[in-house]
């Protein structure tokens, strides 16, 4: 980049009044670059230059940006009424109907304005419903920043078996009623759960494991938990943060058929505008309607925000049309055989790996069923791909294991463009002397 990059110039300024210059250091792209614009499956920089975008902002944006009938709902919306927070809106009553008919576990929803905010409430709905205290995690799993979960995401193997706290300042006494076990181990939870009698309030769980890449979960392990749970008496949350409405209108759940009392849904739902929702059983979402004895509290400023809630209605909308879902999905195979089609061909250790419209490439070979497999993950080759993917303007994080997406606005043409790029630097991968 020249000195005359604007890119660099407003990093600078950034640099001066935001810590890092970035709202987090998970949005650092390994140089300076300022978005001016975004269009469909597109970004274009403060000099101009275009990028493709398979980050899709953290997974927010399934329909592609700026999706004509998000912005027009957004916008007719704004013309008539903006933020109340008091008494109601026949919208927010419009949406919630919507997602009680498409979820199955949603008897009631709620709103408020992140993921983090939807598993911090749904955590809290479950310590009252259950009087438990602990709650069960798994190992490579992210529900959010809070101090009740933000621990053991991407762990060193040292670390395996250990509180892992994703930030300093967080609480202990916070955090020490949350046991970490290994995905798709039922027996671990069985166990922990005996070992707690009438003092586990939750299992809370990604149904696919999109916070390491994508590790399946084994139908029969959800099926295992369902009945622990009910079992016990613990409540079953389902974080489909990023499966939700990303994989199906109705979540992962309604894929599988094993049904959580609750679930916790943001990103996708809106295509790029600040939601949290929390769903479940009446009998446990009621505690929020509550005064007095019982009552559960979640409230929220901008919660069900106008602006929010027509993106909801308008994505709800796109995502409904005959084949939208189909699209998606065979747009990831695609892309997915033509990357394995390269690993083979190219002789790398590696595999495509994803669920639809979520993606990622493991450079290793074998199985996964939990975080620990993942160990066996070659970081530098992986970094060294990302970093060249997003030399060549894709954006996306530069971190190993990070998944990444693809929208309704994705095309084959630029999945192919995005193939032959993968070919070359695959190809330069191979070659010895690359080392
Ligand atoms: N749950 C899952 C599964 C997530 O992936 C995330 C964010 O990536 C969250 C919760 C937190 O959502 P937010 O970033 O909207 O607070």
């Amino acid at each position: 980049m020249t000195s005359s990059s604007r890119n660099e110039a407003i990093a600078a300024r950034a640099e001066k009044v935001i810590p890092g210059g970035h709202l987090s250091p998970n949005r650092k792209l390994g140089r300076p670059v300022v978005f001016t614009d975004a269009s469909g499956p597109y970004l274009h920089d403060a000099d101009g230059q275009r990028y493709s975008d398979y980050h899709c902002a953290f997974g927010a944006n399934v329909l592609g940006h700026k999706h004509p009938a998000v912005v027009a709902a957004v916008k007719a919306v704004s013309d008539e009424i903006d933020l109340v927070g008091a008494g109601m809106l026949e919208l927010e009553v419009e949406v919630a109907e919507r997602l009680v008919a498409a979820i199955p576990c949603a008897e009631q929803v709620s709103f408020c304005s992140s993921g983090s905010e939807a598993t911090y409430h749904a955590l809290r709905l479950a310590r009252a419903v259950t009087g438990g205290r602990h709650i069960v995690k798994f190992q490579g799993g992210y529900h959010g920043w809070h101090d009740y979960v933000a621990m053991n995401g991407q762990s060193s193997r040292q670390m395996l078996g250990s509180y892992d706290p994703m930030s300093d300042g967080m609480l202990y006494d916070a955090a020490r009623y949350t046991k970490i076990v290994p995905y798709n181990d039922a027996g671990a939870v069985e166990a922990f759960i005996k070992q707690n009698p009438g003092d586990v309030a939750a299992v809370i769980i990604e149904p696919i494991a999109h916070n390491m890449g994508a590790v399946a979960a084994h139908l029969t392990f959800l099926q295992d938990l369902r009945r622990i749970t009910r079992e016990h008496g613990v409540v079953l949350i389902f974080d489909e943060v990023i499966t939700g409405f990303r994989h199906a209108l109705g979540g992962y759940q309604s894929l599988i058929d094993v049904t959580p009392d609750l679930a916790t849904f943001g990103k996708a739902a809106t295509s790029g505008y600040p939601i949290g929702i929390v769903a479940g059983r009446r009998d446990m979402m009621e505690r929020l309607g509550r005064t007095g004895e019982g009552a559960v509290f979640m409230g929220g400023t901008f919660n069900g925000t106008p602006a929010s809630m027509a993106a909801v209605k308008a994505t709800l909308d796109e995502l409904a049309k005959p084949g939208a879902y189909e699209r998606l999905f065979e747009l990831g195979d695609y892309l997915r055989t033509g990357i394995d089609a390269i690993i083979a061909r190219r002789g790398i250790r590696a595999q495509a790996a994803g669920f639809g419209s979520v993606w990622l490439v493991y450079f290793f070979q074998g199985a996964f069923n939990e975080y620990r497999d993942l160990l066996d993950n070659d970081t530098e080759l992986d970094m060294r791909f990302r970093r060249a993917l997003i030399d060549e303007r894709h954006v996306f994080q530069p971190a190993p294991l990070k998944r990444l997406y693809l929208s309704m606005s994705h095309r084959r043409e630029i999945v192919d463009d995005t193939l032959d790029r993968i070919d070359t630097i695959m190809a330069r991968l191979a070659a010895p002397a690359a080392a």
